[in-house]
């Protein structure tokens, strides 16, 4: 498979992504997006809005839905009043556990730094690398054969003891060589972290003033719950969607986009009767697989992994993750693209109650010290009321949570081909037609006879409904070559031939066939290519 250094480099070259602020050194976790990027996330945004929200036909059962079903969108704040968190759970619960390395002064997540246990010399240690798979065995075995000062031919002498294993599994860290150590006991004992980015509004600088940058878009939806009820026709079921930036003070951000401090999300609440929940939860996840691959993303490298029990959050009964074979992993592993959950009645339960807690195997009200609730709720009756059956009931939730910006990446690895013709390599970005930054090029073949006239004109009629570019600058060749790298999936050119009977070649990216075509008929060939098909 690809290497990721290509694509990154490919990235930063035609002007997909750069690395934020980087004339000042850059910013660890955060990414700019170039002229293409952002024409190239703003088409997957679009896509997942146009499919799951615009496009979506309530009047019809789509295939695989118990029943027909209603889609609104809305536009949060970024930052909500502080109870709104305390509520969800994410003042108490969001956080990972972080170790220190004393000596390297490095800070890591504590389950993502793996490791082996290896003996030799009359010693037992732990071994730790970042890396898994291959790479990591190789990694544990020349820093063991450092530290136990070894050549590479006495490499028998190192006896292993485990495969590689997480450094959750080690109780006690003083025999654990650290990542970036030379000697072991360096680590720190775990500490918790919460990931929320914590700001001050308005001139209070104390606590008083203290607020949150959203780390999810989701509760922006529960809490509009009763807005969205009171003011639009919705009837269950029905969901609300959301795009925006969420932000999440990841302790590695890493692997290019994919771990960020600043992100974006595609979030759906979907509000169900509790009966019908469980067949919605399926329906979602099916359909939201499927979403990716009419995008492009192929099945090999796809995955609907359902969790298991002890993996699901304390209210969840069901929660699959849509996962990608990104090429920064090991083979064999996959990243979170989306996941999609079952969250019962949770969220508006604890908006209207006060933060939920599982106790005995059912959801109460948490309480403090004092008997009092731990975080009060609104107060405000969230329930729905159900006009046909005349009663009134706190609605279950499925929510399909998707980043926009792990999306994008997903969707660029995929794309990444290395071709060769007629003995050149050509390296192509293979992406969907709804998803290209630019749709066609239109190229004069020669600046002159005419030419340019008729392209220009082609381009004029295109352009007020599609993403083309105008491009007369180099030979053919090279101008198709650069239309590939970018993605375009379809180059028309206007030839000799053109004046005579008013055809021009249409060339697809993929196959690299040409057929002539009327010019007249451009604009409905492409409209046809660039039709949704999910
Ligand atoms: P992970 O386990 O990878 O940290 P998560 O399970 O915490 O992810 P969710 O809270 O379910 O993620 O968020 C929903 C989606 O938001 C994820 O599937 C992912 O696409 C996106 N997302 C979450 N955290 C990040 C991040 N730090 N950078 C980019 N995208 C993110």
């Amino acid at each position: 498979m690809m290497e990721m250094d290509k694509l990154v480099a490919l990235c930063k070259r035609r002007g997909y992504l750069f690395q934020s602020s980087e004339i000042y050194g850059g910013l660890n976790g955060f990414w700019d997006y170039g002229p293409l990027g952002v024409e190239l996330k703003r088409n997957v945004k679009e896509a997942w809005w146009r499919d799951m929200v615009t496009g979506h036909n309530e009047l019809i059962t789509s295939p695989g839905a118990p029943t027909t079903h209603q889609m609104v969108g809305l536009d949060c704040s970024i930052i909500m009043h502080p109870q709104v968190w305390k509520c969800s759970g994410h003042y108490d619960l969001f956080h990972d556990f972080m170790v220190d390395c004393r000596v390297s002064k490095k800070r890591y997540r504590h389950d993502q730094v793996r490791g082996r246990w290896v003996e030799a010399k009359g010693r037992k240690i732990f071994v730790s690398s970042q890396t898994g798979g291959e790479e990591g065995l190789k990694e544990t075995e020349s820093r063991a054969l450092k530290f136990f000062n070894l050549r590479a031919k006495q490499a028998d002498e190192l006896s292993w003891c485990s495969d590689l294993v997480s450094l959750t599994t080690v109780a006690d860290f003083t025999e654990v060589l650290g990542p970036d150590a030379n000697e072991t006991g360096t680590l720190t004992a775990p500490r918790e972290f919460n990931l929320m980015f914590k700001t001050f509004v308005g001139a209070l600088s104390g606590e008083e003033g203290a607020a949150f940058l959203r780390p999810e878009t989701a509760q922006g939806i529960f809490v509009n719950f009763k807005n969205v009820c009171d003011s639009t026709r919705v009837k269950l079921p029905f969901g609300i969607a959301q795009v925006g930036k969420s932000f999440r003070n990841e302790i590695t951000p890493r692997n290019f986009t994919f771990r960020s401090r600043e992100f974006e999300q595609m979030e759906i609440e979907f509000f169900c009767k509790p009966s019908e929940s469980p067949d919605w939860y399926k329906y979602w996840r099916d359909r939201r697989y499927a979403w990716y691959l009419s995008l492009g993303l192929s099945s090999s490298r796809l995955q609907l992994r359902d969790h298991h029990a002890d993996e699901l959050s304390h209210y969840s009964c069901g929660t699959a993750d849509i996962e990608y074979a990104f090429p920064f992993l090991p083979p064999g592993e996959f990243g979170e693209l989306e996941g999609i959950a079952h969250r019962g009645d949770f969220d508006l339960r604890s908006h209207m109650e006060g933060k939920l807690a599982r106790k005995d195997g059912e959801l109460a009200v948490e309480l403090g010290e004092d008997g009092k609730p731990r975080h009060k709720g609104s107060g405000k009756d969230l329930r729905y009321f159900d006009d046909q059956a005349r009663e009134r009931f706190v609605p279950h939730v499925i929510e399909p949570s998707a980043g926009a910006d792990r999306g994008t990446l997903a969707f660029l690895c995929e794309a990444y081909h290395e071709d060769v013709v007629e003995g050149d390599t050509r390296v192509v970005l293979k992406l969907h037609p709804r998803l290209a930054p630019v749709k066609a090029a239109i190229l004069p073949l020669v600046n002159k006879d005419g030419m340019p006239e008729v392209a220009q004109k082609l381009y004029a009629e295109l352009k007020g409904e599609l993403a083309v570019q105008y491009d007369d600058g180099g030979a053919i060749g090279r101008r198709y070559r650069r239309q590939d790298e970018i993605g375009t999936p379809f180059c028309i050119t206007v030839d000799g031939q053109t004046k005579e009977d008013s055809t021009v070649t249409l060339r697809d990216r993929d196959s690299l066939e040409q057929v002539r075509v009327p010019l007249a008929g451009v604009l409905d060939i492409l409209r046809g290519k660039l039709k949704p098909s999910c």
